[in-house]
């Protein structure tokens, strides 16, 4: 969702160096990006202030010189370093109170994710530059083929993501159904946290498996991706892979996968979105009523179209 917003900075700033600081299991993503120039690995326990750890990040920013740090997240514990570091500009939405901490306050507007974050590379009160530039990760189509032969993929396949670590009410329910009716075998990516989801699905399960690194070099191989709203969902659309994306409680209009190539699942219900991790009306409605044969006919439409193997960068 941050990569178009990094895309408008270059387009901006074709000289400037643009270094990235977020934790390391984002890291992956991060160096993906054709944007990003260094990436910088902060680990803080979520919620935790650990002051002494922030004072020590400010003082390596502080000595790299920076003159402006654009802090995406909301958390008042996010704009801290910045702050500490002394760079000179530090940009963001006001979120928690930020008021000492930002020096150029952006104002939000309820924008779909992906602009909300470009906004910060507009000047304030300047109208959005448009179209928002498209999400993109680089792939390797060698080292994409040389990680599936390590897990003993041969020749094509389809992911499957049957995980999303934000709860139950945006986990389709019928992925054990889908994988025996597609017409390749069927690879499951997703976290060790995503065991339960992935139990009982006919399929190679490499969940827990793989590093976040490998699991993009495995989506970049796929003829075809299926994924809940989730981080490989935007993953497989920033690989620009043919992606049927199955939301539940959330909503396509507030984080859509970014790709002319996706097709999305979605029952805009009279409780949805409703945002909840676990439905709160015990019915799941919004994922239920996804059937297999809808996503099996969302895949014959992209494979319609001629598949091109990979984004060549
Ligand atoms: S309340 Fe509606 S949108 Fe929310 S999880 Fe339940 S069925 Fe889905």
């Amino acid at each position: 969702m941050a990569q178009p917003f990094l895309a408008r900075l270059r387009a901006r700033h074709p000289e400037a160096r643009i270094d990235a600081l977020g934790p390391p299991w984002v890291a992956p993503v991060l160096r993906r990006m054709p944007e990003v120039d260094e990436v910088i690995e902060a680990d803080f326990r979520h919620g935790a202030l650990e002051l002494g750890r922030r004072f020590r990040l400010a003082r390596a920013l502080r000595a790299r010189g920076y003159d402006c740090a654009f802090v995406l997240p909301n958390s008042w514990k996010s704009a801290l370093a910045p702050f500490l570091a002394a760079i000179p500009e530090r940009i963001g939405y006001t979120g928690e109170a930020r008021y000492g901490l930002l020096n150029r306050r952006h104002r939000a507007r309820g924008a779909p994710m992906a602009e909300h974050y470009a906004a910060l590379a507009d000047s304030l009160g300047e109208p959005a530059a448009a179209p928002l530039p498209k999400t993109v990760l680089r792939a390797d189509p060698a080292r994409a083929s040389a990680t599936a032969a390590r897990f003993g993929i041969r020749g094509d396949y389809g992911v499957l993501c049957p995980g999303a670590e934000y709860g139950p009410a945006k986990r389709w329910p019928y992925f054990a159904e889908l994988a025996p009716r597609l017409a390749l075998p069927a690879v499951l990516i997703g976290s060790a946290k995503d065991a339960d989801a992935c139990a009982g699905i006919a399929a190679l399960d490499l969940c827990g498996k793989t590093t976040l690194d490998e699991a993009i070099d495995l989506i970049a191989g796929a003829r075809f991706v299926v994924a809940n709203d989730s981080g490989l969902m935007h993953v497989a659309a920033a690989l620009d892979r043919p992606l049927v994306a199955i939301f539940g409680s959330s909503s396509p209009v507030h984080t859509p996968p970014r790709s002319a190539r996706a097709r999305v699942l979605w029952r805009s219900l009279e409780c949805s979105p409703c945002f909840a991790r676990v439905c709160p009306l015990g019915h799941l409605r919004c994922l239920r009523e996804i059937t297999v044969e809808q996503v099996l006919e969302a895949l014959r439409v992209l494979e319609g179209g001629p598949l091109p193997d990979f984004r060549q960068q």
